[in-house]
């Protein structure tokens, strides 16, 4: 008996049947004596119709006016789902998001919340009301309709579970929990009962899209424990916190994120300062660098090589030919054929070991490792694409326990 915040994907709610599904799952919640806000998404494919539609009309449209047309889609299913949780015949009433108290700077496109003023949904739950909000949206200061980046309702649930102290935040989706690899592509991918915050954050920006990072960043600064569950099916899904049983898996899980381009400047002269400027420089545009590897200096040259995301990785090139240092240096940019394969888990801190099994896999495997890097809690390298599906299945099932 308590508070229960509970968020339903696009897909969760994508036609009639799905949305009278979640209203079953949402007034059973309330039936049992919770107070219940939920969160929902827009249907389906709806934000992506969207952002088509204004294409045909600008494709360069001002980001207030992408912020006003995508909010749309979220209004779509609050209301929609409210009817439904009506015909079954419980209470509710739907809220865009500036009428849940959302507040968030004036950034369109990915705005930030600043604040949930939770007056009115408390108001809405006093009245015996199941609250149906509209999550990835709020209202900056100029009174404008912003939204939160792809994917931000998942932090719309979380900023309401903390601002309410919610009992429990329960993030509903088309899978039934985090899985350690993706189970459509690794066979003996297993489902994970707990997570930690810092290994769901590397998995998520690794490229296991079950949650949004900013979701699970806000989750851990409040301490929300989120449970991540099937719309579809009634089973346990996985809770992401704090600290976890370490059980067996010093590993939690393998992935790959093939959104990834290896730049490499040959011949760059071997004094200090060079690489001051030259990340520098892409810091000063906002580029974004994952993986950096320099050789060892010969005949007074070396190469430095970086990876970046696939849409940076142009900017990236015109920026380094502005350099003075860098003129008529040859620049190669790899955008199409590299995958970065990783391993994940806080047990790998305190067992060494770890990148000689990893390595020992993808050799047997006959696997070229071009880049490496490592953190306290991950190793990843850059791999061929063509490699990328073998790579992660032989990486994980070298550490996950066969259950199967
Ligand atoms: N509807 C938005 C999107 O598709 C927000 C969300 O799904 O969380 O990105
Ligand atoms: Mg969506």
């Amino acid at each position: 008996m308590g508070l229960i915040v509970q968020k339903f994907g696009g897909s969760s709610v994508a036609n009639a049947e799905r949305v009278m599904n979640v209203a079953r799952i949402v007034t059973d919640t309330y039936a049992q004596g919770n107070d219940v806000v939920v969160v929902v998404s827009a249907q389906g494919d709806t934000t992506d119709d969207l952002i088509e539609k204004a294409k045909e009309i600008n494709p360069d449209a001002s980001k207030r006016e992408m912020d006003m047309l995508l909010a749309s889609g979220e209004q779509i299913s609050i209301a929609l789902l409210a009817m439904a949780i009506e015909k079954l015949g419980y209470r509710a009433c739907s809220l865009l998001g500036w009428q849940a108290g959302f507040s968030t700077n004036s950034v369109y496109g990915s705005a930030r919340i600043k604040k949930v003023n939770t007056e009115r949904i408390s108001l809405e739950l006093s009245k015996k009301n199941i609250v149906v909000v509209a999550g990835f949206q709020g209202l900056n200061k100029y009174d404008d309709l912003t939204t939160l980046g792809r994917g931000g309702s998942d932090t719309s649930a979380v900023a309401i579970a903390a601002a309410m102290h919610a009992d429990r935040c329960q993030i509903y989706t088309d899978v039934d929990g985090v899985y350690t690899a993706d189970p459509r592509k690794v066979k003996k991918a297993v489902k994970l009962n707990e997570i930690t915050y810092d290994e769901m954050l590397e998995l998520a920006t690794l490229g296991a899209q079950v949650l949004n990072n900013r979701s699970v960043e806000m989750a851990k600064k409040y301490n929300v424990v989120i449970e991540v569950l099937s719309s579809l099916e009634r089973k346990p899904g996985t809770f992401v916190k704090e600290t976890v049983k370490m059980e067996k898996m010093l590993v939690r899980g393998a992935t790959k994120d093939s959104n990834v381009a290896r730049i490499s400047i040959i011949g760059v002269p071997n004094v200090p300062g060079i690489a001051y400027k030259i990340f520098g420089k892409l810091a000063s545009k906002n580029i974004n660098i994952d993986i950096i590897l320099q050789s060892v200096g010969r005949n007074d040259t070396k190469d430095i090589t970086f990876t970046t995301s696939k849409d940076n990785a142009k900017l990236a090139v015109e920026v380094l030919q502005e350099l003075e240092v860098l003129s008529n240096l040859k620049i190669e940019v790899d955008a199409e054929t590299v995958t970065k394969v990783s391993i994940v888990g806080a047990g790998m801190e305190t067992h060494p070991g770890v990148a000689a099994k990893m390595f020992e896999a993808l050799f047997e495997n006959d696997i070229n490792i071009q880049m490496i890097s490592t953190s306290e809690i991950k190793i990843s390298v850059l791999i061929d694409s063509k490699d990328a599906d073998k790579a992660v299945e032989a990486v994980h099932d070298a550490f996950i326990p066969d259950e199967k």
